[in-house]
């Protein structure tokens, strides 16, 4: 496949930005290196290249592109929003709507607040738990990505209960030492360390199904001890849910109907972004109205924002919310992964590659190994020069998967029968390709 204009683009690019992308994870750093590919328009579920050159997409923009790219409900949303102003710096009615919409497909939350990105809305929901609880310490998960404010970009654990090394220069130790990491799916560890630090402890944050070590489903009963620990100790539960909130169903984990008993694994907060801007910048944070009542300007949390509920965002968020209530909508997205990951698999054995696929509902992630992909370390021991040479034998072939081992596979309400046929076509002749 010819892409000598995604080349030079590239080199053009790192001559004017810092390592020719946006952000970090669009270099394809981690899959051997070269130019990443760059793409002009997207429609459903195809991108092209400026070579020229048609994709399937799995990437989905990393998660918030449900609906497939340029889907006409979202964009007509976005040029009416568009057409009557782009920004206010006031109320408007639009912002009520969605975060009514919200509301009702996220029970834990009483009140909500709009911010810009994922990043944000995390970061204040610590903020607001410190302010709640008045303790300073925060427990997450290795592997777990919160987005990259200084508290949350702390390496994952060596093992059980480690205190937090930071993960980037510029954080300071002594916020990472404000940071406790221990295993997902482990809740005797959780345990260890509230006994050690709880009474410290603001919150713990949690991504409730995992979407940054591969998809990692939490194992039965942990989310329920996540929260009844959590509360034991005086500290509140905060659910990341900026990928899976809308991913598996219309709502969050909370009300997922692959998990018991709701109650029992209800937040305190949530932290929302991704789907619900339907492909334009958002965040969100909400809980129960007496913890919410922290936030400025009705109490001394402060957060702000010029760009916060801005009408473009906002609107594309209620079209997207609005496709994703159609009837069978999860069902068919489903139905299609499922296909896709039983010829994966069928595949992989074929040519004796060791492949482990996560699968929840119309996501899933390929882990070239052999054993369980349970918790971080597990996803970690898993051959990441394989998926290398296998993310390059699928692009070369026309499918465009995120340039990491440890990202999942998005499916949107844009892909057919036929894309998942030719995705099988290529990954055949790609598992044939690495194993030869
Ligand atoms: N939380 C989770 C679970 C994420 O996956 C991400 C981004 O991938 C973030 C937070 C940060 O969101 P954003 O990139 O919009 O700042």
């Amino acid at each position: 496949m010819n892409r000598k204009q995604s080349e030079h683009l590239y080199e053009e690019a790192l001559k004017h930005i810092v390592g020719g992308v946006n952000s970090p994870s669009r270099s394809f750093k981690a899959v051997g290196g070269g130019a990443p590919v760059f793409m002009k328009r997207a429609q459903g579920a195809h991108f092209w290249d400026v070579d020229g050159n048609r994709y399937v997409d799995y990437l989905a923009a990393y998660g918030p592109i449900i609906t497939g790219h340029a889907h006409p409900h979202v964009t007509k949303a976005i040029q009416e929003a568009a057409a009557n102003g782009t920004l206010y710096g006031t109320p408007t009615e639009l912002e009520i709507q969605l975060a009514a919409m919200l509301k009702d497909a996220i029970p834990s939350m009483d009140k909500v607040r709009f911010v810009n990105s994922g990043t944000e809305a995390v970061m204040t929901t610590i903020r607001v738990a410190r302010a709640y609880t008045k303790r300073n310490k925060i427990i997450k998960f290795a592997g777990c990505y919160h987005g990259h404010s200084d508290l949350v970009l702390v390496a994952a654990g060596s093992g059980p209960s480690t205190l937090g090394i930071p993960d980037s220069a510029g954080i300071p130790a002594s916020i990472a030492q404000e940071v406790i990491t221990v295993p997902f799916n482990n809740a005797e560890a959780l345990h260890e360390a509230l006994k050690k630090w709880g009474d410290d402890v603001a919150a713990v944050m949690i991504e409730p199904i995992v979407g940054n070590f591969g998809m990692v489903m939490p194992k039965a009963g942990f989310l329920e001890d996540v929260c009844r620990l959590t509360r034991q100790y005086g500290a509140l539960v905060i659910y990341d849910e900026v990928i899976t909130a809308f991913r598996f169903h219309y709502g969050s984990t909370q009300t997922y109907a692959g998990l018991a008993n709701h109650d029992l694994i209800k937040p305190d907060l949530t932290a929302l972004g991704k789907i619900i801007g339907g492909g334009l910048p958002i965040g969100a944070y909400g809980g129960s109205k007496e913890i919410m009542e922290q936030v400025a300007p009705l109490g001394p949390a402060y957060q702000a924002g010029t760009m916060a509920g801005n009408p473009a965002s906002i609107s594309a968020g209620i079209a997207c919310l609005e496709v994703l209530q159609g009837k069978g909508i999860y069902e068919e997205m489903e139905r299609l992964t499922l296909k896709l990951t039983k010829g994966l698999a069928e595949s992989a054995s074929r040519y004796e590659v060791q492949l482990t696929i996560n699968q929840i509902r119309g996501s899933f992630s390929t882990h070239f190994c052999d054993h369980p992909v349970t918790n971080y370390d597990e996803s970690q021991d898993t051959d990441g020069e394989a998926f290398g040479a296998f993310f390059r034998a699928m692009l070369n072939r026309g499918v465009n998967l995120a340039p990491s081992k440890y990202e999942a596979w998005f499916l949107t309400t844009a892909h057919t029968e036929e894309d998942i046929d030719f995705t099988l076509e290529a990954a055949d002749a790609s598992f044939k390709e690495i194993s030869t």
